[in-house]
């Protein structure tokens, strides 16, 4: 009630303040009753998994230092506000699919800055060279005439037919669009998983692993069988132990569905890098060496880290206890590694193929777009290329976030590239520009020519989460295993997503602590 009398801005700055203030003793006490506070990690990259991973380390009291080579913090989280807009240039939205993305938007006083879309379940696939609402659910696509009759059935018996139908489980090497296949057949591939992989990876279902790339649905038919089957029974005992879960405890139900942050998606990243001191994050700092070695009065190793900072190799002067790789497994390759003075190889870390990708951003004014849709945006399968679609989808950003644009402009983000379509994603700005508003004029009735447009091109926008991707994943445990003190985090680990590389980030900082305090308990028991 009393709240209520004070402006929404100033309570905010007040429970900013109040946090502050509680982390601050958090962190004093922490100092006081954990001797590993003193200790001091290294963190490569300033991407959303680091900066989370510094975060959680820094809030249980360790020195950090994050060393970044770009000359900004935040990764593939990049937005840009000018001229009365707002867009993001890399992820566009995220979703709290994991607990620790909500532990950070409580910690670092987001929530109020959380933005949700308008129309959120309106999204929409071309078919035959027009945009379709895609039914919301499955009750609602059996419905529909979004699917064939004969697709239709195949969907509704899968908990039936799948024993006919699968002469053979999954194995690691199966695609995202074999898989599919065999449970839905080939129109649900081409007309819904085609379009949401491309739209969330670039990827294509024939090149993707379906065991790095679903693993929850590669396990489900591990357990049950039918995939439809098993996410029932899945659902349903997931219900009963929070049901039995709630009742003691105060566990909050992460709210559902996408969201971004007033100013984009870098506010997150911003707010992550503003908790770091400025001594503490090194920015154009291309870390090109990491060297372990034992120390004489300590069970611990010492790292040393060597950088390139404008054209100049340097050594920091810190050494640490414990470093956090986020860079991607390219940039991890190319660095040299020595362990107690011995070069120690990386040649069994493989090439990792990675998709290229243009985000290019246009406005119309509104009377000049004569089919606008509400909602989220418009994927495009890569079959509607024969319709004359050379986009991989388009979000329609000023529609779920209105504060993005004038009131009289449309602000659109669309993707072009991917394992789909290489050579174009780095075709020049007007080629792009072409490209685009042929599509945007197809699809939505843009008229004329957009009043604004920017092309940002990321030549490894995404890893490809391909068929041989096992062997990623067995490096990245090799280098964990052999290299003492050494943890690798991001989005190469458990998944793309913004959420997914936050929880890799605080998970890679849960095993740091760890670490240093069983390294703690060797030395202890060892007096
Ligand atoms: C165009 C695009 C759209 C996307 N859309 C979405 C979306 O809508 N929703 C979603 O959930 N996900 C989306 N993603 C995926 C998601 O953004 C990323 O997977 C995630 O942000 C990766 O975070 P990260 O910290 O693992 O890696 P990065 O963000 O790649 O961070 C790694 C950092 O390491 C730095 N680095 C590299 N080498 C070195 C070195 N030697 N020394 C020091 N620093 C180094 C890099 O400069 C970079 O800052 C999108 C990605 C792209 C490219």
């Amino acid at each position: 009630m009393v709240n209520s009398l004070i402006p929404p801005r100033v309570q905010t700055q007040l429970h900013n303040r109040e946090r502050a203030r509680v982390r601050e003793m958090v962190l004093a006490a922490k100092k006081e009753d954990n001797p590993s506070c003193a200790k001091r990690v290294a963190v490569v990259g300033a991407g959303v998994s680091g900066l989370a991973a510094a975060y959680k380390l820094k809030l249980q009291g360790l020195n950090v230092t994050v060393f970044e080579a770009d000359q900004r913090v935040g990764g593939k989280l990049r937005s840009v506000s000018r001229d009365g807009l707002i867009w993001d240039e890399g992820a566009n939205t995220m979703t709290e699919s994991d607990a620790e993305v909500g532990f950070l938007l409580d910690n670092l006083g987001l929530r109020d800055k959380q933005q949700f879309p308008i129309s959120q379940t309106k999204r929409y696939i071309a078919r035959n060279g027009k945009p379709v609402l895609i039914p919301s659910n499955p009750v609602a696509l059996i419905r529909s005439n979004f699917l064939s009759t004969q697709s239709k059935l195949q969907i509704l018996f899968e908990p039936f037919l799948w024993r006919k139908n699968l002469s053979k489980l999954s194995d690691e090497q199966e695609s995202v669009g074999g898989f599919f296949e065999r449970h839905f057949g080939k129109e649900v591939v081409e007309y819904l998983i085609d379009p949401f992989v491309a739209g969330t990876s670039a990827g294509d279902p024939d090149s993707l692993s379906m065991r790095y790339s679903f693993p929850e649905l590669w396990s489900l038919e591990k357990r049950f069988g039918s995939v439809i089957s098993g996410a029932i029974q899945s659902k349903l005992s997931t219900k009963r132990e929070s049901k039995g879960g709630r009742a003691g405890s105060a566990n909050k139900k992460p709210q559902r569905g996408s969201f971004s942050f007033l100013g984009g998606m870098q506010t997150l990243t911003n707010a992550l890098s503003n908790e770091l001191g400025k001594k503490d994050l090194k920015l154009q700092c291309e870390v090109l060496e990491l060297s372990c070695c034992s120390s004489n009065n300590s069970s611990l190793h010492s790292w040393s880290v060597s950088y390139a900072s404008q054209q100049k190799k340097m050594s920091d002067e810190n050494s640490f206890d414990a470093v956090i790789v986020t860079a991607p497994l390219h940039s991890l390759k190319d660095m040299k590694i020595t362990k107690r003075g011995n070069p120690f190889l990386l040649d069994f870390i493989p090439e990792v193929i990675y998709l290229p990708a243009s985000v290019i951003i246009t406005t119309f004014k509104k009377k000049n777009v004569k089919q606008p849709l509400e909602g989220f945006g418009v994927l495009v399968p890569s079959k509607e290329q024969q319709n004359g679609l050379k986009t991989l989808g388009t979000l329609f950003s000023s529609m779920m976030f209105p504060d993005r644009a004038p009131d009289d402009t449309y602000l659109y983000t669309t993707f072009v590239g991917g394992s789909r379509n290489k050579e174009l994603a780095k075709a020049t700005r007007d080629e792009l520009k072409d490209v685009v508003t042929s599509d945007l004029r197809q699809l939505l009735g843009a008229e004329g020519e957009p009043t604004f447009m920017n092309h940002f091109y990321w030549s490894a926008a995404f890893p490809l989460y391909g068929k041989n991707y096992k062997t990623a994943i067995e490096a990245i445990d090799k280098l964990e295993k052999d290299l003492p003190g050494f943890f690798y985090a991001g989005n190469h680990k458990e998944g793309l997503a913004v959420g997914r590389a936050i929880s890799s980030g605080c998970k890679a900082a849960d095993l740091v602590i760890s670490y240093l305090n069983s390294s703690l308990d060797v030395k202890e028991s060892s007096h």
